[in-house]
């Protein structure tokens, strides 16, 4: 009977996250895996949202989005990313990031076209790349420093490719690319007619004075640039779904057919108060980047102090340990271990390789209250270092 099902998704394993997530449950243990903050969310914006169910339009909204949050997203990025964008022709809602991505890739994709990926890769690409039938070419990224050179993109791009789906910042790495590799892609993009989807959804989660910069806004990239980003990570609500696309008018068009079939909305009340969270002032953005860099340099502190090795993490929520120094050499295993003997759960960076995996890499989540880092730190203390 299986055999009449699709294998890109029957032969599947649920996500890491879920796995991780129901562990700590299950443990009891300090969930520092899947990739949510532990605060509940700015008040005014989600009673926007409470006031826009008792007293707004519970109806389908525009397929595209309710106009409103289309000229919120518009004024959101000439503000902070200088991108002109129209809000009738170049902006889509989506119900958060990931349908955003699938809807691009099955818009986009003809069974066959070569899409090139970066590893590690958050793991909803590759089952949806092999399901619109893309064909993967892998860019294998490795710690520390998590970046591409000339030479691995020019094994990966091919005038087979019709795509480079694009990570940026990085998670679970918590780069950020530097702007000469951003530089580096576009070239290769522009030389191979490819068109890069850039999922952008940790561009606010900035840290050290960095400055997002979208692959869209480079020189040749304005027309083949899908920008993708979404409110869950903007405003911390991550069960909210809430995604925006972006993209020139012409691949707009085809991206709006895929959407109409996919969820082909999005909850309204939803859509009304991330408008209005789109607006506050830049003291709101900023105080968050700030709450999350003092989260990330306490457990990057707390981590070190114990005698792990911590890289660097310049955006996401994520910090990444390396285990190879305690001799460990599974990250699953390890994983495994320490949220049923040490009540932390973590996430296997093996989880996002495709072959051949980096299996000493473990991400931590720092987007947490400090008795929750505190916490961990506790029962990491009692790991033989
Ligand atoms: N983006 C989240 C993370 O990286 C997980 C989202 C999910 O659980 N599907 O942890």
């Amino acid at each position: 009977m299986t055999t009449a099902f699709n294998p890109v998704f029957a032969n599947l394993p649920t996500t890491i996250f879920e796995t991780m997530s129901r562990l700590a449950r299950e443990h009891q243990a300090v969930n520092l895996g899947q990739g949510f903050p532990d605060d509940p969310g700015a008040e005014d914006i989600r009673a926007k949202a409470a006031e826009a169910v008792v007293t707004g339009w519970n109806q389908y909204p525009p397929m595209m989005g309710l106009p409103e949050l289309r000229t919120a997203v518009a004024a959101h990025y000439a503000r902070h990313q200088n991108l002109a964008l129209d809000p009738d022709s170049e902006i889509m809602v989506t119900s958060g990031a990931t349908e955003a991505i699938a809807g691009a890739l099955f818009a986009l994709i003809v069974p066959g076209d070569e899409v090139v990926l970066f590893e590690p890769m958050y793991d909803a690409y590759l089952p949806l790349v092999l399901r619109a039938g893309g064909v993967p070419k892998f860019v294998k990224l490795k710690p520390p420093h998590w970046r591409f050179t000339a030479e691995d993109l020019m094994e990966a791009f091919s005038p087979r490719t019709k795509l480079v789906l694009f990570n940026n910042p990085l998670n679970p790495a918590g780069t950020v690319c530097p702007v000469e590799d951003l530089t580096m892609l576009a070239h290769f993009c522009m030389a191979n007619d490819a068109i890069a989807v850039c999922d952008e959804v940790w561009e606010h989660v900035v840290f050290d004075g960095t400055h997002h910069q979208p692959l869209i806004a480079l020189p040749g990239m304005r027309e083949r640039t899908v920008k993708i980003s979404s409110a869950g990570k903007i405003f911390s609500l991550t069960g909210w779904k809430v995604g925006f696309v972006m993209a020139a008018p012409g691949l707009m068009r085809v991206l709006a057919k895929a959407h109409q079939f996919l969820t082909f909305t999005t909850p309204p009340n939803l859509q009304a108060a991330v408008a209005y969270g789109l607006g506050k002032e830049d003291a709101f953005f900023d105080a968050m980047r700030v709450d999350f860099q003092t989260a990330r340099d306490y457990l990057a502190d707390g981590l070190a102090a114990l005698g792990l090795s911590v890289l660097n993490s310049r955006g996401t929520y994520f910090l990444n340990i390396d285990i190879a120094p305690l001799g460990e050499t599974d990250d699953v295993a390890f994983c495994q271990r320490l949220v049923a003997e040490h009540g932390v759960a973590a996430i296997p960076v093996s989880a996002f390789y495709a072959s051949d995996p980096v299996k000493t890499i473990v991400r931590l989540c720092f987007a947490k209250k400090r008795a929750t880092l505190d916490a961990a730190l506790e029962s990491l203390a009692k790991l033989k270092i």
